[in-house]
């Protein structure tokens, strides 16, 4: 257990319907200081429409949020002071430079950080002076992070911060993440990239159809699995009595388009009979791979749907 004054927010019982749609349908959850909490979930899951109501952009039906050590029915402006939002699509006029926009942020606030150091956290002190329609789409994404950073925020949201961004812009996003956390903010994040929740999170809470139907570390998620472990590999034209077969090699497999994946207790057990198989029908086993349940794995079982469908 944690003891309250590590807890920075504290959501009980939060919903927000859309007529018959229960966008965020009574989720509870406790975010602790200085730490990363992950919102994970598929398209449509309700982690936009919640961290928006954290945010005050939008009013909860139902809920209590505790924040800063209040207990609030719905965020005030002197709450908002303390926090960051990454604006999503954040379309800064592009004949602005990059260091203008920034001071014209700062203008929003009582307190904000210089130029200069803002720029240096998020590696942009070399385009102060570029014009807002030259930067790439990471540099773009760097400059909102340093404009939802510009009032030195205890609490910084991150709604999907890398979607659309190329593997190396991502990367930097990642290493600013660990950098803000390093520095004892909070940062509340939203994702629907498994690889991302494992980099960054401390604490991932697991979001389908409006509800948490599963939260803990990475570790302790993919734990929750069992000891299975994942065995992998790629065939085509397999026919039903195939995966009939594939199916009494290990717990459970399944098939998604020409990716075969198995979950085993009994590692041996499934390789010595999938390589006998493999030989009997003359299908190779390609790009094979053994490894650990990620998360990904654990979406699957818990609602028998992938992560990106
Ligand atoms: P995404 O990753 O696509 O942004 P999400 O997990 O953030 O998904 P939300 O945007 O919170 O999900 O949407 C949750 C559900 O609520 C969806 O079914 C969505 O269509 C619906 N919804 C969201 N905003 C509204 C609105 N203003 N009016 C009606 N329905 C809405």
């Amino acid at each position: 257990m944690q003891d309250a004054s590590s807890i920075l927010m504290r959501v009980t019982g939060l919903e927000k319907h859309y007529g018959a749609v229960r966008a965020v349908d009574g989720i509870s959850f406790s975010v602790p200081r200085a730490s990363v909490f992950t919102i994970l979930g598929p398209n449509g899951a309700g982690k936009t429409t919640t961290l928006e109501i954290l945010e005050g952009i939008r009013e909860p039906d139902r809920g209590e949020i505790e924040v800063f050590g209040a207990k609030l029915r719905r965020v005030t402006r002197a709450v908002k002071e303390r926090m960051g939002v990454l604006l999503q699509d954040a379309n800064f006029e592009p004949y602005l430079r990059v260091k203008e926009v920034i001071a014209l942020f700062a203008s929003f606030f009582r307190r904000a950080v210089s130029v200069d150091e803002i720029l240096t956290r998020v590696a942009l002190q070399d385009k102060a002076k570029a014009m807002v329609r030259t930067l790439s789409g990471g540099q773009r994404q760097r400059l909102a992070v340093a404009v939802a950073l510009i009032n030195d925020p205890e609490l910084v949201f991150l709604d999907e911060p890398t979607t659309g961004l190329d593997p190396q812009a991502r990367r930097n996003m990642w290493s600013i993440v660990a950098g803000l956390k390093e520095r004892g903010k909070t940062i509340i994040l939203t994702t629907h990239y498994m690889e991302e929740a494992e980099a960054l999170s401390d604490h991932i809470c697991i979001m389908d159809l409006g509800k948490i139907i599963a939260e803990g570390s990475p570790r302790q998620l993919a734990a929750g699995l069992g000891r299975e472990t994942i065995v992998e590999f790629v065939a085509d034209h397999l026919d039903p009595g195939d995966v009939d077969n594939l199916k009494t090699f290990g717990q459970g497999a399944r098939t998604d388009g020409e990716v075969v994946t198995l979950q085993t207790n009994d590692l041996v057990g499934t390789m010595e009979g999938l390589l006998a198989w493999s030989r009997e029908r003359g299908i190779p086993l390609a790009n094979m791979a053994v490894r650990q349940p990620n998360l990904e794995d654990v979406f699957l079982a818990l609602t028998g749907r992938r992560l990106r469908e």
